[in-house]
């Protein structure tokens, strides 16, 4: 048994403006790290093909249509301030559900106990119809609703990026199969995420830090809200939407976590995993802007993964 990778440099051709945060370097600096020789273990694999129907399981067709519409020639096409679209950014976002989709068909057939996809752009923030926070389609949401197909009743997402995942939220807010739990820095972008958003089911669970929180108040947090939601749940695998932002190095927000808390969090997950569902793990790149940071927040993140 092991861990799947899946990396490729379809990934790289997103393009973004110059000097914009979410840029092709980060997944070079990931890459760079998991080339070291303890990651020899991992069983790799290049971007699966992805086909826009995917996007259509958690979005309206119009939506999809638009944004496979909206894809320039050249230059940028811009959704909003922050989200715009190269050349490069459709094949990008197709491959990551078509990658998203081989990593739940491997860890929900037991050829791998986990796996990580290392892809952009990110999919956290991108609503139902809304594309936003550089994010086009919601990758880990898709994920979800690929698990049902095969075969898993019940999915908890967990959204340690520092940035509430509010496009998944409003994704499953009437879910009851779906539990979506969400820790991140409150106030920040996107603004929303307060504990008293719960969804129409109480399936909802928001967990706000504040700016300066460290490691031993995220692992509090975990302890006390987060892992008794989980087991409760009883999911059949649980998804990771696995942003590195709240790493103390990143420019974008304020929280003070170091790479031991994401392989903390990762190890009780797996535990977790272990007891409800066979250990099934799937873990989604989303954010992280400083590239030390990221890479080696990644870099103990997998290699957490990889001791199941
Ligand atoms: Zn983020």
């Amino acid at each position: 048994m092991s861990t799947l990778l899946i990396s490729d440099p379809v990934f790289l051709g997103h393009a973004m403006p110059a000097g914009h945060p979410e840029r092709p370097d980060r997944l070079r600096a990931v890459e760079e790290a998991l080339a070291d020789p303890r990651f020899a273990g991992l069983r790799r694999e290049g971007a699966a093909t992805g086909r826009i129907e995917l996007a259509e399981l958690v979005h309206p067709a119009g939506y999809v249509e638009d944004i496979a519409g909206f894809s320039p020639q050249a230059g940028f096409a811009y959704l909003d301030g922050d989200t715009s679209m190269s050349p490069g950014s459709l094949p990008a976002v197709l491959a990551a559900m078509g990658s998203a989709e081989r990593a739940v068909a491997a860890v929900m057939g037991g050829e791998v106990n986990n796996a990580f996809v290392a892809a952009r752009p990110p999919g956290h923030h991108a609503e139902r119809e809304t594309a936003m926070g550089f994010c086009l389609f919601n990758t880990v949401a898709v994920a979800a609703r690929i698990a049902q197909k095969q075969g898993a009743e019940r999915v908890v997402i967990v959204d340690w990026d520092v940035h509430h995942g509010n496009g998944t939220q409003d994704i499953f807010w009437a879910d009851r199969d779906v539990m979506f739990i969400s820790s991140h820095e409150m106030p920040l972008y996107p603004g929303t995420g307060a504990a008293n958003e719960r969804g129409e089911n109480d399936s909802i669970v928001n967990v706000p830090l504040r700016a300066g929180d460290d490691g031993a108040v995220f692992r509090e947090a975990y302890r006390n809200a987060v892992f008794p939601r989980i087991r409760a749940h009883r999911p059949d695998l649980i998804l990771i939407s696995a942003g590195f932002d709240a790493h103390r190095r990143d420019p974008l927000a304020n929280l003070r976590l170091e790479a031991a808390d994401f392989a903390w969090a990762t190890a009780e997950l797996m535990a977790l995993a272990e007891n409800l569902c066979g250990g099934r793990i799937v873990s989604l790149l989303e954010g992280g802007y400083d590239l030390e940071g990221l890479s080696t927040s990644v870099a103990a993140h997998v290699e957490t993964l990889m001791g199941a």
